[in-house]
């Protein structure tokens, strides 16, 4: 070892004594939220010391890796606080999740939430103590000893299973485990954590193993971003579409058929009208829709690969004049139908219903089809995870000199509807060749270059999501922040060389020879049913104007008035709008109230006053600007001010004015 060795910071060199510790080799050059260090690439502790040369890189407590280890270190000093608090504990594993952390314990008895304020306040007092991190490596069967003498049998059988011969242990006070680290230098930089709830979990999640007791936390480098983080939650649990579908209306689930919705009547408006929307951008991209048979023999399954590949997630039935047998075999497809779980085998038939030539070339055809694919009843979940669905679905059967032009129109597509629908930003992921592929691996890797390259183009930004391509191409999936900041996969589109292969699809060229055209899938808004329920979230089930079932409910003030309330209702009807009146007896305040809660945008108000004046009195639901509140809005304002922005003002005006308002909702076409 030489005495000296050279440390660069920040692109700056400088020459350090060795054996000098990283915080020292920072030297300045790391602010005060400086947590741990990237030093030649690997993240260490700022406690280590330096024998070599070394690139160092500081980790701010808010960077991704630093908010890695705040919540890890936020796991340790749960374990201490349950350990003290508890005697008797074991520990097991303590990994971070999105958000946060758990631990999984094998306590006297389960905890639960009960349990979690008294843990929380001795997590408080530890940080306060400041206690220092220190990392101390041992041989591994030391520290194997070490654990078994202190009773921990689940870290002695972790132990055995490591097949360094040293191990590292980290001390914080009179509490230790075994960890790789790195760690905060002290506990004091744990300062925004919460505790959020107990699970069992099987040991290794076995379900042979031991029942441990699982304690989740939420954990961030600052108390705003954790205060931000638990009022996203609490809106999300608020904005849960399977209570506002409930609420409002709009769908049910019954046991009857798992994970199969019914829409009620105001559901299946808002499902009718994303329809029409598609309908209409159809015609403008020069999309024609199909309607396509809903169970296929399994000799159709085998062709396109899904009875190989997709068997497990599809409902087989009876092929009553054959031999009445169900058979999921793999030779199974020899009898037998199936219920379609994509549209995409029985296109390849509207494909070759005609001999096509380069003329007829991109075919674009769409189709609204039922699906239905067998999800495990553990999966499902309200409209996002169900057991049939819908899709915006489209084919592209095009040359290969026509794929890149027609990746771009539907990424203009994309842009379109999710503008229209108002999810601003839009990321995009290239998922990649998976296990199971049909097709080589060169072809593969072309297609993917050619969706990156697409991506490039069309700016939008875009990671690697590798193996999760479909078996029979790889795809471009879209990303759709919602208003809690939660990423929903939504549109897709996929390059697939295989499908027109396995069924001999061909077209004539200019010079006359045969050719393989290329398939394209893909779809816009994903499943309707899915995208129904993102929407929900996302605007807390005040809709846009266009997709509101009730758009206007006319409310009269007393018997006196009922005829004019329901000739408004049902001027507004002729028109066209979906409008309603409350001729209740009831209080004005109550039946406000319904239409709020409703979340009818236009709710109108009429009294003997505005009957003589045929005029109405307007509340809208939605702000000063009629438009729905920004989430980031919302999260920094007051309570006052927020039931300012929220309180509906009374607008006095002529019928016609309503009329004209209602006709300048925006509609996209
Ligand atoms: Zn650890
Ligand atoms: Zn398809």
């Amino acid at each position: 070892m030489s005495a000296e060795i050279t440390v660069t910071v920040n692109g700056h060199a400088r020459t350090v004594p060795a054996g000098v510790r990283v915080r020292e080799a920072l030297d300045g050059a790391a602010g005060r939220d400086t947590i741990a260090a990237r030093v030649n690439g690997k993240l260490i502790d700022l406690d280590r010391t330096l024998d070599a040369d070394a690139v160092i890189e500081p980790v701010a407590a808010d960077s991704p890796e630093g908010l890695d280890i705040i919540r890890h270190s936020t796991a340790h000093l749960m374990a201490q606080a349950v350990q003290s608090l508890f005697p008797g504990t074991q520990v097991t594993i303590g990994p971070t999740i999105e958000d946060g952390f758990f631990y999984d314990f094998a306590p006297p008895r389960p905890f639960t939430v009960d349990d979690l304020p008294k843990i929380e306040q001795k997590m408080r007092e530890l940080a306060k103590a400041d206690l220092k991190i220190e990392r101390i490596e041992v041989p591994r069967a030391e520290a194997a000893e070490t654990f078994a003498r202190m009773g921990e049998k689940y870290k002695v059988e972790i132990i055995e299973g490591i097949p360094e011969e040293r191990v590292s242990i980290y001390r914080q006070g009179d509490w230790m485990d075994l960890c790789r680290g790195p760690h905060v230098p002290s506990t004091r930089y744990i300062r925004a954590f919460k505790l959020t709830g107990v699970a069992g979990a099987y040991w290794r999640g076995d379900e042979r193993n031991a029942m441990l007791s699982r304690i989740y936390g939420a954990a961030f480098a600052t108390k705003e971003a954790l205060e931000e983080h638990l009022k996203l939650i609490e809106l999300a649990r608020a904005r849960d579409h399977r209570k506002l579908g409930r609420e409002l209306g709009l769908f049910i689930f019954d046991p009857i058929s798992p994970g199969l919705p019914f829409f009620l009547p105001k559901g299946a408006i808002i499902y009718n009208e994303l329809i029409d929307y598609m309908r209409r951008l159809y015609r403008r991209y020069g999309f024609d829709e199909v309607i396509t048979p809903q169970i296929y023999r399994n000799e159709l399954w085998h062709a396109s690969g899904h009875w190989d590949n997709f068997r497990d997630n599809m409902f087989l039935t009876v092929d009553q004049e054959g031999d009445g047998r169900i058979d999921s075999s793999a030779d199974g497809w020899r009898h037998g139908y199936a219920v379609k779980p994509m549209n995409c085998p029985g296109h390849t038939f509207v494909y070759a219903a005609e001999k096509r030539s380069y003329r007829d070339l991109p075919l674009r055809i769409a189709d609204f089809g039922r699906l239905h694919r067998a999800e495990r009843s553990g999966a499902l979940h309200g409209l996002t995870r169900v057991r049939t669905m819908a899709q915006d679905d489209a084919h592209i059967f095009c040359t290969p000199e026509q794929v890149s032009e027609e990746i771009d129109l539907n990424l203009k597509m994309v842009r379109d509807v999710y503008t229209a629908l108002g999810f601003e930003r839009l990321e995009s992921k290239l998922a990649t060749m998976p296990e199971k592929h049909l097709g080589t691996v060169e072809l593969w890797r072309e297609t993917e270059a050619a969706l990156g390259r697409a991506l490039d183009r069309n700016h939008l930004p875009w990671q690697e999501n590798p193996g999760e391509g479909a078996f029979y191409g790889p795809k471009i999936e879209i990303y759709v922040p919602d208003a809690l900041k939660r990423k929903w996969q939504l549109a897709t589109i996929q390059l697939d060389y295989n499908m027109p292969e396995r069924f001999d699809l061909t077209y004539t060229t200019s010079a006359g020879a045969e050719a393989r055209p290329v398939m394209i899938h893909r779809a816009i808004l994903g499943s309707l049913e899915r995208f129904i329920g993102v929407l929900l979230e996302h605007t807390g089930g005040v809709l846009p104007f266009w997709l509101a079932p009730e758009q206007a409910r006319v409310l009269s003030l007393s018997e006196k008035v009922e005829a004019y309330a329901a000739e408004i209702a049902a001027t507004l009807k002729s028109l066209g709008f979906r409008a309603h009146a409350d001729l209740r007896n009831e209080k004005l305040g109550f039946k406000v109230r319904e239409a709020e809660l409703a979340k009818v945008p236009y709710i109108i108000v009429v009294g003997e006053r505005e009957a003589a004046a045929r005029e109405i009195s307007l509340r809208r639901l939605r702000g000063p600007r009629n438009e729905t509140m920004a989430l980031h809005v919302e999260l920094s304002m007051q309570p006052a001010s927020y039931r300012a922005w929220r309180e509906p003002r009374n607008e006095t005006m002529a019928l016609d004015q309503l009329i004209t308002l209602l006709k300048n909702e925006p509609v996209p076409s």
